[in-house]
């Protein structure tokens, strides 16, 4: 499972995204997400362990250092990615953060791009979704268009959790988003899970004409999982499914 021991982790050389720098702005001590997804790289939340955010004026201290002193030693930052140990847009200064980390990157690495991986919960936030729209790549993702299903892959931590609803949040980037979708089979508590199913698919398609995002990022199982009973897509299956949204003109990636 992977670990964070700070708010700025790599950065890492990574062949598709360059040079990239990862934001963590969650408690290091466990998980915060408003998702308890079965295939979290982060592994589940502990019980009973308290967690704390890092105070603004720590983050402010750890980017601003870390993005000086990258740009002293001549590295250029391809990409800034907010994630993490858990959903970035629960910390409580979101924004902030964006708006300083784009200062931080006109300043020192004018050329990186700044990208957030969200779960599209917080999409009702105001402040939040300012942000996301500030940033060069607002990656939401939706496991399934099915309810039921996106429950039992996302394990959403509020029961009135609906797709449907953050399908029509959407709406308010015009767009202006990457979406992204993990492919997986499996069973886990007894629930067989499978978002590779005709109609699962077909679902999906359909949320997608309706979003109509200008990148998808279609991906399945890479690193241990909490449930280890999950199964892989296949990237050849992964290729299938990306065709007839190909065929309507949409740009979709398969990783
Ligand atoms: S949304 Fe991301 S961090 Fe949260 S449980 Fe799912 S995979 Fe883990």
């Amino acid at each position: 499972m992977m670990t964070f021991d700070g708010v700025v982790y790599g950065p890492v050389h990574s062949r598709r995204l360059g040079l990239s720098l990862g934001i963590n702005l969650l408690p290091t001590e466990n998980k915060v997400c408003s998702f308890e997804c079965i295939y979290c790289e982060c592994g589940f939340t502990k019980k009973g362990v308290a967690a704390k955010f890092p105070s603004l004026q720590k983050v402010e201290e750890e980017m601003t250092n870390c993005f000086r002193s990258l740009h002293a030693e001549g590295k250029h930052l391809d990409v800034i990615t907010f994630a993490g140990n858990g959903e970035p847009t629960l910390y409580p200064h979101f924004e902030e953060v964006i708006d300083l980390t784009i200062r931080l990157r006109d300043q020192f690495h004018p050329n990186s791009k700044i990208s957030v991986l969200t779960n599209a919960t917080r999409l009702a936030n105001e402040s939040v979704v300012r942000a996301l729209k500030k940033v060069d790549n607002n990656i939401l993702k939706i496991d399934s268009a099915i309810d039921s299903t996106a429950k039992l892959i996302d394990v959403p931590v509020d029961s009135h959790y609906s797709v449907e609803r953050v399908i029509e949040q959407m709406a308010q980037f015009n767009g202006e988003f990457i979406l992204q979708t993990m492919f997986l089979r499996g069973v886990v508590e007894g629930n067989k899970i499978d978002n590779t199913t005709k109609e699962e698919v077909e679902a999906w398609y359909e949320a997608v004409k309706k979003m109509s995002p200008k990148e998808i990022m279609i991906y399945s199982i890479d690193r241990e999982t909490p449930y280890k009973e999950l199964e892989k897509v296949s990237h050849e299956e992964l290729e299938r499914i990306a065709v007839p949204l190909r065929e309507l003109g949409f740009d979709v990636q398969t990783v």
